[in-house]
């Protein structure tokens, strides 16, 4: 253990430095960028270290991953945060309440009403944030950019929820600068004060058009399986 800690120490302490230098050398507005730990894949065993390594904050994309590995993880450090960074099916909506601090992907109005409806029943208010369809992809989730400021006052005056910001995932193989750009415009139109932007390949330059917020996986943990 005291070697798998040091490791991911060592990792922790390459990507903290790095998000620094971005952040100093683009003066993005944020004084501060939180780094989750995107731990999907990788078994309680594997995240363990970084716990005793000083990371709290971590991304899993799937609410049935989360209840197998977090519960007894939690109870060993019950000040971590966990965030939803997966498309969520509403009948996961009240396990999702359960397991997560953060819902990173709301994208729908029926999800939206429903995880209102369960954060009452569970007397819990947890920031969320709206998941952009930025590169408007056929397949993938999230809100239609032209969709987005609306999406986000309904979200708040008819649904009642904590929004905190918005997410999104740039088309993969193009340049992902002005996918970020254009969700930080957004940003700004909703009146939301979080970004989640920027991965493991791509999480200095997310920096540098103001995430407040970059998810990193395979640069923490190393390669997935394929398929994860
Ligand atoms: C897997 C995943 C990440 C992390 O990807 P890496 O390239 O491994 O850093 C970030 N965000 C979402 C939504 C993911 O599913």
């Amino acid at each position: 253990m005291a070697d798998s800690v040091a490791s991911a120490r060592s990792a922790l302490d390459n990507i903290r430095s790095r998000m620094e230098k971005a952040r100093r050398r683009f003066g993005a507005p944020p004084a501060a960028v939180e780094l989750v730990a995107v731990s999907k894949t990788f078994s309680a065993g594997a995240i363990a270290p970084f716990l005793a390594a000083g990371q709290r904050v971590f991304g899993e994309n799937r609410v049935q991953e989360a209840r197998e590995k977090w519960p007894a993880l939690r109870e060993a450090y019950p000040d971590l945060s966990l965030h939803l960074i997966g498309p969520l099916q509403t009948n996961k909506a009240r396990d999702a309440v359960a397991l997560f601090d953060v819902i990173q992907s709301v994208d729908r109005d029926r999800l939206a009403a429903l995880l209102a409806r369960e954060m009452a029943r569970a007397e819990k208010r947890l920031p969320c944030f709206v998941q952009v369809n930025i590169g408007g992809e056929a397949q993938k989730a999230g809100i239609a950019v032209a969709e987005t400021v609306d999406f986000v006052r309904r979200c708040r005056q008819e649904h009642g929820l904590d929004i905190a910001g918005l997410m999104c995932i740039p088309p993969e193989g193009a340049p992902p600068g002005p996918y970020f750009a254009l969700l930080a415009t957004l940003g700004g139109e909703a009146g939301v004060d979080s970004l989640s932007m920027g991965m493991s390949g791509d999480f200095e330059t997310a920096i540098a058009m103001g995430a407040t917020h970059v998810r990193v996986g395979s640069a923490l943990f190393g390669q997935r399986p394929p398929s994860g």
